[in-house]
């Protein structure tokens, strides 16, 4: 097979060949750098997506690059039937990082969420005293957790459960952003944890009110319920904080984190809690082939260096502030709200003329930026946080001349 491919013959096999779960945007990227990646053709566009805030670190950050390519030549993978030399040396330091007793480690956003799900029954069976099989999980409205069974079947998008049912039973969803609708559900003595986002990314970058994580931390304190942040897309410094909790000093139970913490190069997840809640899952008792293994800590510990010395949570505050207020001086009546935090953005399109967010995204990416439409009329900005202020000023010039030219 030829490696050279075009853009039309690429989507074409993808198109034969591929399952039809997802609906990218009409490019075929061969090649990334830091805030920029290449298609066949060699066009060179500003990645504003960093694959769903996978990398935060940029492309191909040569210090993972490094991770990588020396502990994949030494030694890949033992699994947990041995122990091996990198594991231990990594969970220290990510606990450490952000102090937790313990972290299990796992591969993707969704099996930490899983593993986060099953550590709050348990813990609700072993120290709670929940009646066998009664626990239950507190979880918002317009979540996005992830696509196992058990996570869709609290997600209340359609595209997310229709015909994927039955679901597994245990969940309480109320609207987000609503402390009071969590001091009702928290009434129930079967509750065993709340799962949420701190800010809600997938619904569209749903930033909550200021005081809601503080309120809703102090509300599961009393009831003794486990606080569970699901910090997949908003960890690793994408909001301007290690942590999006950090902004309000909230510390969770039990934290979640996936994507960036391999700066996108390797699935990569991890669950962060203290000994009394960890330790209640016992050998044999939950595990993962590929968690754990050599690389992947190589690779979260390089990406979380990263992070650290090229200080890009301070970046990632000061320019998300800067780019806000670029947004919002575009004068378009198609644009109608920017929000988010830190360089977690989205703004809202209103269609015109026939012409929607779908149409802001094709033209951007003809004038050389990537972002993708979310639930139809918003639009995410999230680009690597190694992205420098001179060229996000040139990109708030793409974003202004793309959306002006509907006008
Ligand atoms: N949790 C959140 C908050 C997410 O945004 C995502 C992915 N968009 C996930 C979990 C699932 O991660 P993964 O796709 O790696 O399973």
């Amino acid at each position: 097979m030829s490696e050279k491919i075009g853009t039309k013959e690429a989507i074409a096999l993808e198109d034969k060949y591929g399952a039809h779960n997802y609906h990218p945007l009409p490019v075929v990227l061969s090649r990334g750098e830091g805030v920029f990646v290449w298609d066949v053709e060699g066009k060179r566009y500003y990645d504003f997506l960093s694959a769903y805030s996978a990398v935060n670190q940029g492309h191909c950050h040569p210090k993972i690059v490094d991770a990588l390519t020396r502990q994949s030549q030494t030694l890949a993978l033992t699994s947990r039937a041995f122990h091996n030399d990198v594991l231990g040396q990594y969970e220290q330091y990510i606990t450490r990082l952000f102090g937790y007793d313990k972290v299990l480690p796992m591969n993707t956003g969704a099996e930490a969420v899983e593993t986060a799900i099953k550590l709050c029954r348990k813990w609700g069976y072993q120290k709670k005293g929940i009646p066998e099989n009664q626990a239950k999980i507190v979880v918002c409205e317009n979540n996005f957790h992830g696509r196992t069974t058990t996570i869709v079947s609290f997600s209340n998008d359609p595209d997310a459960q229709t015909d994927y049912g039955p679901f597994t039973p245990g969940f309480i969803r109320i609207p987000y952003n609503d402390v009071d609708a969590l001091a009702r559900a928290l009434k129930d003595p079967n509750v065993a944890g709340f799962l949420f986002e701190p800010i809600q990314g997938e619904a569209g970058v749903f930033v909550p009110d200021d005081g809601y994580l503080t309120k809703t931390r102090a509300l599961c304190t009393v009831h003794n319920v486990l606080y569970i942040a699901d910090e997949v897309q908003t960890g690793i410094a994408r909001t301007g904080k290690m942590l999006a909790c950090d902004h309000e000093n909230v510390r969770p139970d039990v934290v979640i984190l996936g994507k960036a913490i391999s700066g996108g190069m390797y699935p990569v997840s991890a669950v962060l809690a203290d000994d009394d809640v960890m330790l209640v899952i016992k050998p044999g008792q939950h595990g993962s082939t590929f968690g754990g293994n050599p690389v992947a800590g190589r690779v979260a510990m390089a990406a979380l260096e990263v992070i650290r010395e090229e200080q890009l949570a301070e970046k990632s505050e000061q320019l998300g502030q800067l780019l806000r207020k670029e947004l919002r001086a575009i004068k378009s009546d198609m644009l109608t709200l920017v929000r988010g935090k830190g360089l977690l953005n989205a703004i809202v399109i209103r269609s015109k003329n026939g012409r929607d967010a779908m149409d802001v995204c094709l033209k951007m990416a003809e004038n050389g930026l990537l972002a993708k439409p979310t639930h139809g009329d918003k639009i995410r900005f999230a680009p690597p946080l190694v992205i420098t202020e001179d060229q996000l000023m040139e990109c708030v010039d793409i974003i202004r001349k793309s959306i002006i030219s509907f006008e």
